[in-house]
């Protein structure tokens, strides 16, 4: 494929508690809450969009909270960790706050040539803070963490597999170079991608698979500039062989999903039209957004969901 894939584009995951997600996203890691909504597939839940000033493609970590889900099982055909780009001699700063917040999981290690700081979410979800030089996006600086700290995006995610090859031979389909292994991880990057540019592929032939529930990720998504990238990219994994859902409208921008031969499910979304497609840029996120198709149901909604204060 000559790939239009540029990067990631969000990444959505499985939570208990919508107060309790959009309070560590915002107060606890910085980020922008940039939409609230529902499940456009069941909108008795919420889908809750978190990322950088205008929810940038490869910024935006998304949730559905699904009150009194059971916890999740890690294990493999699962991101295992999603990783964040924060800025060079940052990693002291975020290991205070974090603990001071009673975060847990605080493990500082280096990989890959790149010092990070793990630590869990609020469902005990995988996540590191990873120093990236260079990293030139503009952090969301309205949650109090300066810019000289705050979070710029997504630098990767890493997958957890029995087996990597057929998932690697993906990525190379989808136009990402294999770099370096060190231990049971390889990396895999897209040059001249949009920062969140890395996928690793950690290999555990021994692992029972996931069971997903809360701290789960639900579905990872890669990055298209427009509708006709897409579709090409879609014709380009068809060829293949791969069986992709048709395009589907969800209102900020466009997707097509696919099961990928590890078991991850992996949706490509396009960069077009984006989170201000249906409120000003300045109130991202404030209000509860519905698609057109779910909007006649707004009082029932607004009644059944928990309401999230600020
Ligand atoms: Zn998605």
């Amino acid at each position: 494929m000559d790939s239009k894939i540029n990067g990631l584009h969000h990444v959505t995951s499985i939570a208990s508690s919508a107060q309790a997600n959009s309070d560590f996203f915002t107060k606890t890691l910085g980020l922008r809450r940039v939409k609230k909504t529902v499940n456009f597939d069941a909108p008795d839940t919420y889908h809750l969009y978190y990322g950088d000033a205008a929810g940038t493609p490869g910024s935006v970590m998304t949730y559905f909270p699904f009150r009194g889900v059971g916890q999740g099982r890690p294990g493999t055909g699962e991101v295992g960790t999603t990783l964040f780009s924060v800025p060079e001699g940052s990693l002291g700063y975020w290991k205070q706050r974090l603990a001071g917040q009673g975060v847990t999981g605080l493990a500082e290690e280096t990989r890959f040539g790149e010092r990070r700081l793990r630590f869990d979410g609020p469902d005990g979800d995988g996540f590191a803070l990873a120093e990236i030089a260079g990293d030139t996006r503009p952090g969301w600086t309205g949650n109090g963490v300066s810019g000289d700290d705050a979070v710029r995006g997504f630098s990767g995610a890493s997958l957890r597999l029995r087996d990597g090859r057929a998932t690697g031979e993906l990525l190379e389909f989808m136009g990402y170079r294999r770099l370096a292994t060190e231990g049971d991880v390889t990396r895999y990057a897209i040059e001249g991608g949009n920062g969140a540019n890395t996928v690793d592929l950690e290999v555990l032939p021994g692992a029972d698979r996931a069971l997903q529930g809360a701290g789960s990720v639900h579905h990872i998504a890669f990055s298209v500039p427009d509708r006709a990238a897409q579709a090409e990219v879609r014709r380009s994994l068809m060829d293949t062989g791969y069986q992709v859902t048709p395009v589907i409208d969800r209102d900020y921008f466009w997707a097509i999903y696919f099961r990928t031969p590890g078991g991850v499910l992996f949706e490509v979304a396009t960069a077009e039209p984006g989170f201000d497609r249906d409120e000003p840029a300045e109130h991202l996120g404030e209000a509860l957004k519905l698609p057109r198709q779910h909007e006649a149901l707004r009082d029932r909604i607004e009644a059944y969901l928990d309401p999230i204060t600020d």
